[in-house]
């Protein structure tokens, strides 16, 4: 789960991170009165999406009057912010953070993230801030440095002051020290599986400050984790996602046209290779769990067909503790009842199979049926194409 910039700034601020004094506001008029607040001659309008690259999209502006602070706020918010990590249908802007304006001397990368491969919190330091991590990485590989923390001992000085000096904060090394001990407290305590700040500053006056910050909290520790479970922006999320966890069912929006329908996770990946090997592309990654009832697949149903992209649906049952015939008949009571046009493509396996197959078969439905998971794959990526034959890879 992601939480937004300010509320990630206000986490940091209570673990002893400067950040710049600000609000967030939902209207223009409160946009004005916030920067009269916070007093000085500079401030910063952003944009609050759960995306970043906000900067190159006018999502984050400077202004040097409280009415020119309004203005901006008022053209932002309700706005549609098209960023390089939102895609083509960008996000809309329902908040705006207001905040005093930093006079930046130098822009800093900073990240602790978890690493699959190591299994250990990277942190990763660049003096190349403010510009995407993947650039430098690509183009600057030696300008990145990188401290895996021992999970026994945690994050130890030595480390900080090694980071310190490769990004030429060798001087600032004891602040630096300080700020990313307290940085990293932050991110175990609250599961965190990145913090990035991105960039970290250091201002004119020499100050070391957090001027964006990104945190992303690992699901499987919400219920841990109260207070920041209840930071969760539904209007972040994709409302069938949403609608997906309500059902109990783990459903993932991507842009292709095959609908999928699986029972398992690691069966629910294996359709889309499979149906990329055929030269189709999935709408959606769909694992209905093990004991699926018709009830959950009538609502796997209404779910994926809420995407307006996917042109068949492909459903691919592997049944084990799950009954074939059951799935069979979640299937054709969906189909009736939801009035489905789209060419349905079925593969069965498992406990069952040969009911289930028969349920189809008789139900006078145009299911197309499925000998195993390669044939069903290559009938899913034909009828989304409209064609009816298949062809062989
Ligand atoms: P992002 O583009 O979504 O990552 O948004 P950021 O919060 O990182 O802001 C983008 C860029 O705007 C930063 O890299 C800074 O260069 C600039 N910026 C943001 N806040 C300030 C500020 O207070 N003062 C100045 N001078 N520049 C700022
Ligand atoms: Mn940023």
């Amino acid at each position: 789960m992601n939480i937004h910039e300010y509320q990630a700034k206000e986490l940091l601020r209570a673990y002893g991170v400067p950040t710049p004094p600000g609000e967030v506001v939902y209207t223009a008029k409160a946009a004005a009165r916030v920067a009269q607040e916070l007093g000085g001659s500079r401030w910063v309008v952003k944009a609050q999406i759960h995306a970043g690259g906000r900067g190159k999209a006018g999502g984050v502006r400077l202004a040097s009057s409280p009415a020119e602070v309004a203005e901006i706020a008022d053209q932002l918010l309700g706005s549609t912010l098209v960023t390089e990590q939102t895609g083509p249908q960008g996000r809309v802007v329902n908040r705006v953070l207001v905040e005093r304006a930093s006079r930046i001397d130098r822009e800093f990368y900073l990240s602790l993230f978890v690493d699959r491969v190591s299994q250990r919190i990277v942190v990763i330091a660049s003096d190349q801030g403010g510009v995407d991590i993947e650039r430098i990485a690509a183009e600057r590989p030696e300008a990145i440095r990188t401290e895996q923390v021992d999970p026994g001992v945690g994050l130890l000085d030595f480390q900080c002051r090694k980071i310190a000096t490769a990004i030429g904060l060798g001087r600032r090394a004891a602040p630096f020290t300080r700020l990313l001990k307290r940085i990293y407290r932050l991110f175990r305590d609250k599961d965190c599986l990145l913090l990035e700040l991105n960039p970290f500053i250091e201002t004119e006056d020499g100050d070391l400050v957090a001027l964006d910050a990104k945190m992303t909290i690992d699901d499987n520790a919400l219920f841990r984790q109260g207070a920041i479970a209840e930071l969760r922006d539904f209007d972040e999320e994709d409302p069938k996602e949403v609608e997906a966890s309500g059902h109990d069912l783990n459903y993932v929006a991507l842009d292709g046209d095959v609908g999928c329908i699986v029972n398992g996770a690691g069966l629910a990946m294996g359709t889309m290779d499979a149906i990329v090997l055929h030269g189709g592309r999935p709408a959606n990654f769909l694992d209905v769990g093990g004991g699926a009832s018709p009830e959950k697949v009538a609502n796997a149903f209404r779910i994926v067909l809420k995407d307006p992209n996917v042109r068949a649906i492909l459903v691919n049952i592997f049944a084990g503790i799950n009954r074939c015939d059951w799935i069979a008949e979640g299937v054709v009571q969906a189909t009736r009842d939801q009035a489905i046009e789209l060419p349905i493509v079925v593969r069965l396996a498992g406990t069952n199979a040969d009911a289930g197959r028969r349920i189809l078969d008789r139900s006078g439905l145009d299911l197309i049926q499925a000998r195993d998971l390669d044939d069903a794959a290559a009938k899913a990526v034909a009828a989304a194409a409209g064609r009816t034959e298949v062809r062989v890879p």
